[in-house]
């Protein structure tokens, strides 16, 4: 790893601070990218602002398949960002964002406590911001909503509001209100404490809140007296995810950020229990616990191995520990696990619930995969979705079928695509929840297998993995439709559906069998 830093301090000096482990979901174009930067900022993880972009475009360099990204202007991977602030660590996971809804976030999703949802007070709720409020709802997320670009032209603060209240059906708090908007921008106003705030710069320079006239002002009094319709802020309805906290702010100008750490420091839980079986795991539980929630292959295609991104869920993590991998029955010496700071990487010396470590491995671990100190634990909700795109990959060299394999199966095991061997015919079919996998896929079977493939329409359009408490119906389900079966990488059933007339039609005739569109590996 070439930019590779050790850092000791890191570890002895910060285990025992809390922790905020959190993602920022947004439609793109939002300020992301600019909030995230700013976070950084007042962290002191960076030192100015365009690094976050810029480390983008050095990583993209590395590797080919990421042409991808700088083609399309997004971020196909997501990484980690750890930074401290008023003496609370942040864990910040990056999550991909672009359109396509890929399993990569929602998996990026299962590994936080919490997450900032950024809303462009111009646009309001945007499609990719509902599909990621989605999955945080399904996890019960708590989410703090921060509608940035107050100091543009926006839509009126009550009308984005009830916009958030309505469509996520979820009470709204408004916490910080804007003083005008576009042109008569002058700042903010916190709500609870009944005092305006200045812009505080990342460096920590305050500068004094702007004198707004006498008129403006009454205004926004009026408009702040007309808040006191919405809820009041409940933690425990927030922690549940039941209510948001609402921020307006501007990410550009350094408005509301540090509210905004601030109310993350305050509320956001820390490392909370994580559901598992046979039970769930505390995080005060003393031995020491993860799951791997990403798998990414190295940025240098010319080495195979890859980076387990790991979140601790419990105990000390300590550098050079042996620890059980259940899913193999096997255990491994993680001997130089990675810590990810916003420009550098460093060996992780120590590790505490809520922190993310990187595993470097040669394909052991896998999405999904648990680690402990014995104990046969499974960590629960990381599945597999139903591909809702699925294609025939037809191979140009047929002498070169293993190597396609095995390419198939790493990209699989990294989450890239799913691959299914139909029980009749020869070629693999690859599923994918969002087209834009389908170009990954393509670009590094090329790039970094050198196998030349093509894809070709595929007689299915979705697929459903089939379990039956009756083995036998099962058995008997498989055999009568087989040229609609395919296994999975697990070799666990699933039929592949030509179109959901078809798919309906078998739920119908076999009512024994249960056709779940998500899966989890056990
Ligand atoms: P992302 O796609 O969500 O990561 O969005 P970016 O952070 O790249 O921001 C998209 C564009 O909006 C960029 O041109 C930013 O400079 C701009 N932007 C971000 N935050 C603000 C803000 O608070 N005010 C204004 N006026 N522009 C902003």
């Amino acid at each position: 790893m070439d930019d590779m830093t050790l850092i000791p301090e890191h570890a002895t000096t910060q285990g025992t601070l809390p922790r905020r482990t959190f993602a920022i979901i947004s439609h793109p174009d939002a300020g992301k990218t600019t909030l995230t930067e700013k976070l950084l900022l007042f962290g002191g993880a960076i030192h100015e602002a365009g690094m976050v972009k810029a480390r983008r475009e050095r990583r993209n360099t590395r590797s080919d398949w990421m042409a991808i990204e700088r083609q399309r202007g997004i971020s196909v991977t997501s990484s980690v960002m750890t930074f401290t602030w008023h003496d609370v660590v942040f864990n910040l996971l990056d999550t991909p964002g672009h359109q396509d809804f890929s399993e990569d976030t929602y998996r990026t999703l299962t590994a936080v406590d919490a997450a900032v949802m950024v809303i462009d007070a111009a646009r309001g709720i945007e499609a990719q911001t509902l599909k990621l409020f989605e999955v945080c709802r399904l996890r019960d997320i708590p989410i703090i909503t921060f509608i940035n670009k107050i100091d543009r032209e926006g839509q009126d603060p009550f009308t984005l509001l009830d916009e958030i209240a309505s469509t996520l059906a979820l009470d709204v708090c408004p916490m910080v209100w804007p003083i005008g908007m576009g042109g008569l921008f002058r700042g903010c106003w916190n709500i609870a404490e009944h005092r305006p705030i200045g812009r505080v710069s990342p460096e920590g320079e305050v500068f004094a809140p702007v004198t707004v006239p006498p008129e403006q002002m009454a205004e926004v009094q009026d408009a702040i007296e007309l808040t006191g319709a919405y809820p009041a802020f409940d933690e425990t309805a927030f922690r549940a995810g039941h209510l948001t906290p609402v921020l307006f702010g501007s990410a550009l100008k350094d408005y509301g950020v540090v509210e905004l750490l601030a109310m993350l420091s305050q509320f956001a839980p820390a490392p909370t229990t994580q559901r598992a079986e046979p039970h769930p795991v505390a995080a005060s539980d003393p031995s020491v616990t993860g799951f791997v929630f990403k798998v990414q292959a190295n940025m240098d295609p010319n080495h195979r191995d890859r980076i387990a991104f790991t979140r601790i869920c419990s105990g000390r993590f300590q550098r050079g520990m042996k620890l059980f991998h259940v899913r193999a029955g096997k255990t491994m010496a993680i001997q130089a696990p990675i810590f990810f700071f916003a420009r550098d990487r460093s060996l992780a010396e120590e590790a505490w619930p809520g922190d993310i470590i990187g595993i470097p491995n040669h394909g052991s671990l896998r999405v999904g995969d648990t680690l402990t100190e014995g104990e046969p634990l499974r960590f629960t909700g990381i599945p597999s979705f139903a591909p809702e795109i699925l294609r025939r990959i037809i191979l140009a060299d047929p002498m070169r079928a293993k190597q396609l394999r095995r390419a198939l199966e790493d990209l699989a095991e990294e989450g890239v695509a799913q691959i299914f061997r139909p029980m009749l015919g020869a070629d693999w079919i690859v599923g994918v929840v969002g087209a834009l996998q389908l170009d990954v896929l393509a670009a590094r079977i090329d790039t970094e297998y050198k196998i030349p493939i093509r894809f070709e329409a595929s007689p299915y359009t979705t697929a459903r993995w089939i379990t039956s408490t009756d083995p036998k119906r099962l058995k008997d389900f498989i055999d009568a439709n087989q040229s609609t079966m395919g296994l999975d990488r697990d070799d666990s059933p699933v039929f592949l559906a030509r179109d959901t007339w078809s798919l309906r039609y078998a739920q119908e005739r076999a009512p024994e069998i249960h056709f779940s569109a998500t899966h989890e590996t056990s």
